[in-house]
């Protein structure tokens, strides 16, 4: 077992949960129509759906939000977060959003044409999303390392170079409006990318001419991955890493849900004046007005002091401790996951540890319902259900390369004994896993079907 440090923090506020039993469990699935998006949160011992706005804020960020200042424009706020994001970012110009795919949209709409192409290590769904909308193609050229759930490379989020020289030789350079990186990876696993590796990211895109914009999502846990794995890089501190990071970089895009610690916001960050302006008539018309963007005073708050605790060098020993500590637990347990684990998830190989059914029956909604049915416990499926979709040419469907279930774990919520908990569920389940069924579709939308869909277990 790997360590895993006391938590850096102690509890002032709690929050109830209620474990129910398996008779409830059993009939609440069923009229859910067994997708754990339809069940009701305080049906849910311990909630890993997601990592994004689940975390809990500490007394300084209460503090803060009581200090908001509620003025339309040029509340103190605002002040409070440029000063931070000067700090930490160093970019020109920056504006707040709700949230991060906000910020993306904002930003497609403004650089993207129909047509265009946007390459990145692997986009998010919401990123790829907004470049689709406004026409162009996400192009995702991420090591092939990424794709091998056993390898333990130390930065499967790091950009194929040569893919991308030899991606962009043979594009028309006024095709591709902008490039980036997600920092860390979460398409592929909460996996960092090396500062070497954004070092030779940043040397293509200038080289070429192409504004480079960061997902800076998880930007303070890849800077911690750095400072653990990377030669050179552990006696400095995080901020250190983090300011290089963004130093080569023309501008970020970030979802103040993940490494700002806040249940919402974002912002978007661009050295380009020109852009600038455009960005401003475009957060306008959608979010608000340039100093508040779609948030309360005390949200902006809230984000300033975050960003300086997601920083803090003994939370995130913890953070990334903690969730090495339930792969490491899940590996003994004989679950296999992902390897390395990430920063904020751990990604289970549903396909791998249910091999008796095939990926026509879904077999990481199987473990999604049998978690739920063992433990109360909430994950996501990420494998046929969310990314399985017919081509529209040869009628066929196309499957995702694995059959992924997601544990993501909320930022300073859990302790050391729900992990326990979910090792063990695991293990129960484990214990019986040969009898566990396939699943059906009953009833799907259209779009993004793992959202709404109904199943049923297959007799
Ligand atoms: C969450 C996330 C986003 C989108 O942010 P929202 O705040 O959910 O809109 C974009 N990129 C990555 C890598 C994310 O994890």
């Amino acid at each position: 077992m790997p360590t895993y440090p006391a938590e850096p923090f102690r509890i002032k506020v709690v929050e109830p949960i209620r474990q129910t039993t398996r008779e409830e469990r059993e009939r609440l699935l069923a009229e859910a129509g067994y997708n754990v998006f339809k069940l009701a949160a305080e049906t849910i011992y311990i909630d890993l759906l997601t990592d994004s706005g689940t975390g809990a804020m500490s007394d300084g960020q209460w503090a803060g939000i009581m200090q908001g200042d509620e003025s339309y424009a040029g509340a103190k706020n605002f002040y409070n977060l440029q000063a931070a994001i000067t700090d930490i970012f160093g970019f020109k110009h920056w504006v707040p959003t709700h949230q991060g795919r906000a910020a993306e949209n904002i930003l497609c709409n403004t650089l993207v044409k129909a047509g265009d192409m946007v390459p990145n290590n692997a986009h998010f769904d919401t990123t790829g999303a907004n470049i689709r909308a406004a026409g162009g193609h996400p192009i995702d050229l991420v090591i092939d390392e990424a794709a091998i759930p056993s390898s333990t490379y130390p930065f499967k989020g790091n950009m194929d170079i040569a893919k991308l020289e030899s991606f962009i030789q043979s594009t028309d350079r006024e095709r591709i409006p902008f490039g980036m990186i997600t920092l860390t990876n979460n398409t592929g696993g909460g996996q960092p990318a090396s500062l070497a590796n954004i070092r030779e990211v940043s040397r293509v895109y200038r080289h070429y001419g192409i504004p480079f914009f960061i997902d800076a999502c998880r930007y303070a846990e890849n800077a911690y991955f750095i400072k653990l794995r990377e030669t050179g890089q552990g006696d400095r501190p995080v901020i250190d890493i983090a300011r290089e990071v963004f130093s080569l970089a023309d501008g970020c895009t970030m979802s103040a849900k993940k490494d700002a610690l806040v249940n919402i916001g974002g912002f978007l960050c661009m050295n380009d004046g020109t852009l600038f302006e455009a960005v401003k008539q475009e957060l306008i018309l959608r979010e608000g007005f340039p100093t508040y963007g779609g948030l309360a005073g005390r949200d902006l708050e809230a984000i300033a002091r975050g960003l300086y605790e997601g920083l803090d060098a003994d939370y995130l020993a913890y953070r990334l401790a903690q969730t090495a500590y339930l792969g490491e637990g899940l590996l003994a347990a004989g679950v296999p996951i992902v390897q390395p684990p990430g920063g904020h998830a751990i990604y289970v190989d549903a396909g791998a540890y249910l091999p008796h059914i095939p990926r026509e029956e879904y077999p990481g909604q199987a473990l999604t319902i049998a978690l739920y049915q063992a433990g109360g416990i909430r994950a996501v499926e990420l494998g046929s259900v969310a990314f399985a979709y017919t081509d529209q040419e040869t009628g066929e469907i196309q499957y995702p390369p694995l059959e992924l279930v997601r544990l993501a774990i909320p930022r300073r919520v859990y302790t050391r004994s729900h992990m326990d908990f979910v090792i063990s569920t695991f293990s129960e389940i484990t214990r019986q896993k040969d009898a566990l069924k396939g699943i059906r579709i009953v009833k799907e939308p259209k779009l993004l079907r793992h959202f709404t869909a109904d199943f049923e277990i297959i007799a």
